[in-house]
């Protein structure tokens, strides 16, 4: 398959072959920004391409309208929540319930139908129950694939049905092109210290070209002082993290940034990648609990919980696990 689209991941993409030889339910894990995305696009672009044989094309009517998301066969995830649900930030049953009776309808115009599940781990229990009864029923022209930071927030039962396939951060030497293609006008210094900065997560890497994510010293020294207290283990270190974001009053944003990149560094060192990552030493449980409590502080922020609250109530909480 012609997945160059994708930076990196060579022993991945070796072992995607053949589009009509990929299995029905895949589940694509990784950090955000580490390609999920593009693989879900260019895998559900092969499996529909007019040219089997050189799939994706890109330029071919199914192709192009998997680019667009107008593609009938691959229907947006958004188009089976109804209306009362649309606030929710959950996946909910009804959702998967929908998008379950769509699956029994045949496909319009390409030989297949391809489901695209993102965040996953946003499917609450029952959704994910009701997803359950179609992995494993379901018609055989129909394939989904989920994209989860955390494949740990899963319900075994459908991690065991999905092959799963990991997105690895890049070396700078692959990133390159990738963003050379995207930033014509960037010096290669600049796009070199932009994929050391993102850890090669490629991701990462465009948001800081793009200006947009420039990473605040604020934030670097609330991780830093963080992870430092977790890593001794201190209870007293991570109350003076906790009390010095009460008093140094960092922003909503900036806590909210701190427990993302603390997440991403959990996930990181789960996944079992070295990059830099100070958590490796600490077993997968932790480390997944690490992952769930950050993401709970993310959003406590989006619901407006005090940064300083949040902060003591993440340190009570890492405390009691340590
Ligand atoms: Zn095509």
């Amino acid at each position: 398959m012609r997945l160059d689209e994708l930076a990196g991941n060579l022993p991945l993409k070796q072992s995607l072959v053949h589009p009509e030889r990929l299995p029905h339910a895949m589940l694509l894990c990784g950090s955000p920004g580490s390609g999920r995305h593009t693989l879900a696009r260019l895998l559900a672009q092969a499996m529909v391409c007019d040219h089997p044989e050189d799939a994706p094309c890109g330029v071919c009517p199914n192709c192009r309208r998997v680019a667009e998301g107008v593609h009938p066969d691959v229907p947006q995830l958004s188009s089976f929540v109804s209306s009362k649900d649309k606030d929710k930030k959950a996946i909910v049953v009804d959702t998967i319930r929908a998008l379950r009776t769509d699956v029994f309808i045949r496909p319009n115009q390409a030989s297949r139908k391809v489901y695209i599940i993102a965040p996953a781990e946003e499917m609450n229990p029952n959704a994910q129950n009701a997803l359950l009864k179609v992995l494993e029923d379901g018609p055989s022209y129909a394939s989904f694939l989920l994209i989860a930071d955390n494949p740990m927030a899963l319900l075994p039962t459908i991690r065991s049905r999905c092959v799963v396939y990991r997105l690895a951060p890049v070396q700078t030497g692959e990133a390159l092109p990738v963003l050379q293609r995207r930033f014509p006008d960037k010096s290669r210094e600049e796009l070199m210290l932009a994929a050391d900065q993102s850890r090669g997560i490629i991701g990462q890497a465009i948001a800081l070209l793009d200006g947009d994510s420039k990473e605040d010293e604020t934030v670097i020294s609330s991780v830093n002082r963080c992870v430092d207290a977790l890593q001794q283990r201190s209870e007293l270190a991570l109350m003076e993290w906790a009390v010095w974001v009460q008093t140094d009053k960092i922003s909503r944003e900036q806590l909210s940034r701190t427990y993302a990149l603390l997440r991403d560094r959990a996930l990181d060192a789960l996944a079992g990648r070295q990059t830099g990552a100070a958590l490796a030493q600490w077993d997968a449980p932790w480390l997944s609990r690490l992952a769930d409590l950050t993401r709970t502080g993310v959003d406590a922020m989006e619901r407006n919980v005090s940064p300083a609250h949040s902060a003591g109530w993440f340190a009570v909480s890492a405390v009691l696990w340590q």
